[in-house]
């Protein structure tokens, strides 16, 4: 094995642990580091390491043996779930858009690996991502949305559809991921970055939680991971709403849909046309807002789309 560097930048990258045998590249197509064990390759892969990305980690085995291990990976002490793709076991650290740029550290746990500690260390530096901020003067929208006085009639629509997208997150599955992520559409062009946050009239805005890309009404929509349909609902917000549960608490869903083409319990493929791009819900025109998180943390979905490959 010999180091390379693909690009300059790598002076930028301040990756602790790693810095002394590990292989690192980073170029425009993201950031791969393989740190060399005698069992087995770790891998980590990633757009970028930063706030409100998400970060690949893969065990690939050496050895046979070494496949059936009860390996656990942990990050900053939180269980990652580890998913077995072919002979590899994957696992996705997302990284809160809230969390404070620093060190990260990994723990990889193995009674029969790691004899004398039970575990290894691995350590990145996670950089501060600057999200943009738009100081505006108003906002055009529906006065449906912005009124304050809501009938008894919309405030109970608005709870039910708060309770059943709240249900939906709390399932757990197991992983239904077993190859790299697509986009939802064919043409791409976003219209609104994840994070970015509109304070009107010097009033702090709430930040965008997914990414919009611009569509046509009546635009397919692909599923962008194989998993099952947990929530195919008209909502007041949300408009005509899909949330797809990938496993591990993995979800993707997609807001604004002028129509729903799967129902919940619904196993659905990777790229299969799930509905169409609308402007229902709140929404000033035809989009699809697309949304992406792990258990609490939403990530933005660029970053898992860039995962194409796992
Ligand atoms: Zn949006």
């Amino acid at each position: 094995m010999m180091w390379f560097f693909r690009s300059s930048s790598f002076l930028f990258l301040s990756i602790l642990l790693f810095h002394q045998e590990a292989l690192i590249s980073k170029n425009s197509d993201g950031i791969t580091i393989s740190k060399i064990e005698k069992n087995y390759d770790l891998q980590i892969k990633a757009r970028n390491l930063a706030q409100g990305e998400l970060i690949l980690v893969k065990i690939i085995p050496k050895k046979k043996a070494v496949v059936d291990l009860d390996l656990r990976l942990t990050a900053d002490g939180e269980e990652i779930p580890l998913s077995t793709i072919g002979v590899n076991r994957v696992g996705f650290i997302p990284i809160s858009p809230e969390r404070k740029p620093g060190p990260l550290l990994l723990e990889l746990f193995s009674k029969i690996l790691f004899v004398k500690y039970g575990s290894k260390k691995y350590q990145l530096d996670i950089k501060k991502t600057d999200f943009i901020v738009i100081q505006k003067q108003s906002i055009s929208l529906d006065t449906k949305y912005t009124s304050s006085n809501l009938s008894k009639e919309t405030y109970q629509f608005i709870e039910e559809c708060s309770k059943a997208k709240s249900e939906a997150f709390l399932n757990k599955s197991e992983s239904q991921i077993s190859s790299g992520f697509q986009y939802p559409v064919k043409e791409v062009y976003i219209t609104s970055p994840f994070y970015v946050r509109r304070d009107y009239n010097k009033k702090k805005g709430r930040p965008h939680g997914g990414l919009d890309f611009r569509g046509a009404k009546g635009t397919p929509i692909y599923a962008i991971q194989d998993g099952t349909v947990v929530l195919a609902k008209e909502m007041y917000y949300e408009g005509n709403f899909t949330i797809i549960d990938h496993g591990n608490k993995i979800f993707s869903y997609y807001m604004h849909q002028s129509k729903l083409l799967v129902k919940s319990g619904d196993k659905i493929s990777k790229g299969q046309i799930i509905g169409h791009i609308g402007s229902t819900g709140m929404s000033t025109g035809p989009h699809l807002h697309l949304g992406f998180k792990i258990g609490e943390t939403v990530i933005n979905p660029e970053s898992v789309l860039f995962l194409s490959d796992l």
